[in-house]
């Protein structure tokens, strides 16, 4: 167990004096680095004028407003308004709330192997029975699919209030759709007049190579969960859908979502900080040349393959074991990597995008020779 002193870009110092370089960025939090100044001095900045002030939404608050309309200037015009929560498995609830309300209807699908958060309604949502089977009773009316297999669609149906999906799943090892069944997705959802969720926690802000994931498959989400990159190592999440939709949260009841430290200001400020930097320095872009860095060096005959998108990456072994090895052995070199909730036999490549090839050249020497024994 780590006992961290401190952070810095890539680096986290621990207090025993050792440097590791942070090859999952707190599961892919920190897209812009640790401490990155432009996000430090936007937090210098808001703290100095006033920290929480009202629960959300009572009181107009720059830091939100500049945020939600920095969001939608990067996003479809669709996707203009944003609710900001705390957490990513508050925005999955949120956005379960939002389908419930704007549909009428209850019955709620899923995917195998997917994870959207821990929360009782979120937990109801997730694709895999070890971590649901001790909190029943559930969410009702929840169904899971098999992803990326276009026969289960027909399960959609115009009983569906919505269908929840990582446009690239995460957790169940970075398991990447075929565009076409992303596509006969959306059109099922269309049929039926259920709505399509796509949560971009892990796969958006920039780590897959385009602002959001979902550009890349030509399909546009009803409602978007976005959390972790977005806060930059501050708490901050959000779902984001249009305005039409939304205002259905604010009537009949009259509050539809209540959230004391939803779009809490400090947070708030770290983001646009860091929206700021993936747009102006193309971070997204940049993702794509490191993972071909990535794929080019981490050949070696232990790692399978290398699966995901940008600089959301795992390396898959033939089992835990050897995984687990490997990366305890990474460790001991001054590199953090780790599993994933559903794939214990993949090793997770995530590193901040503001990485040098230096410095990810370096990673990349630590990993492949922990992969020798
Ligand atoms: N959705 C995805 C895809 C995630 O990876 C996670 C967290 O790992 C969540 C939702 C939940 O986010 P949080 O832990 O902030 O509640």
């Amino acid at each position: 167990m780590l006992e961290i002193a401190s952070a810095e870009g890539v680096y986290i110092y621990t207090r025993d004096g050792k440097r590791y370089t942070d090859l999952i960025s707190g599961i892919s939090v920190s897209a812009t680095g640790h401490r990155h100044p432009d996000v430090l001095r936007a937090i210098h900045e808001q703290l100095d004028h006033y920290l929480h002030v009202m629960v959300y939404g009572e009181f107009v608050q720059g830091p939100q407003v500049e945020l939600a309309r920095k969001l939608c200037s990067l996003l479809p015009p669709s996707l203009d308004s944003v609710y900001f929560v705390s957490t990513g498995a508050e925005a999955t609830e949120g956005a379960l709330k939002l389908a419930k309300r704007a549909t009428g209807r209850t019955q709620i699908v899923g995917f195998e192997n997917a994870y959207h958060g821990s929360t009782h309604g979120a937990l109801s949502v997730i694709g895999d029975e070890y971590f649901r089977r001790n909190y029943r009773p559930l969410l009702p009316g929840v169904s899971h699919l098999r992803f990326n297999e276009p026969e289960d669609l027909q399960y959609i149906t115009t009983e569906t209030a919505c269908v929840i999906a990582e446009t690239i799943q995460g957790e169940a090892g970075i398991v990447v759709p075929d565009p076409n069944w992303l596509k006969l997705l959306r059109r099922r959802c269309d049929e039926t007049g259920a709505l399509l969720i796509l949560d971009e926690i892990q796969t958006g802000m920039g780590r897959c190579g385009s602002f959001m994931a979902f550009e890349q498959f030509g399909v546009l989400p009803d409602i978007l969960l976005l959390a972790k990159g977005l806060g930059g190592g501050l708490p901050l999440g959000a779902f984001i859908s249009s305005n039409q939709l939304m205002k259905n949260l604010s009537h009949d009841p009259v509050l539809g979502h209540i959230t004391t430290y939803g779009g809490n200001a400090l947070c708030c400020a770290a983001g646009l900080a860091v929206t700021h930097l993936i747009a102006s320095e193309q971070l997204d872009k940049r993702a794509l040349v490191l993972e071909q860095i990535i794929r080019t060096k981490l050949k070696h005959p232990a790692i399978l393959e290398i699966r995901g998108r940008g600089l959301l990456l795992a390396a898959v072994f033939e089992n835990q074991q050897i995984a687990a090895a490997v990366m305890e052995k990474c460790m001991q070199n001054g590199l953090i990597t780790d599993w994933f909730l559903f794939a214990p036999h993949c090793l997770r490549i995530a590193p901040p995008l503001t990485i040098t090839d230096r410095e990810l050249t370096e990673a990349l020497e630590i990993f492949l020779s922990a992969c020798q024994h």
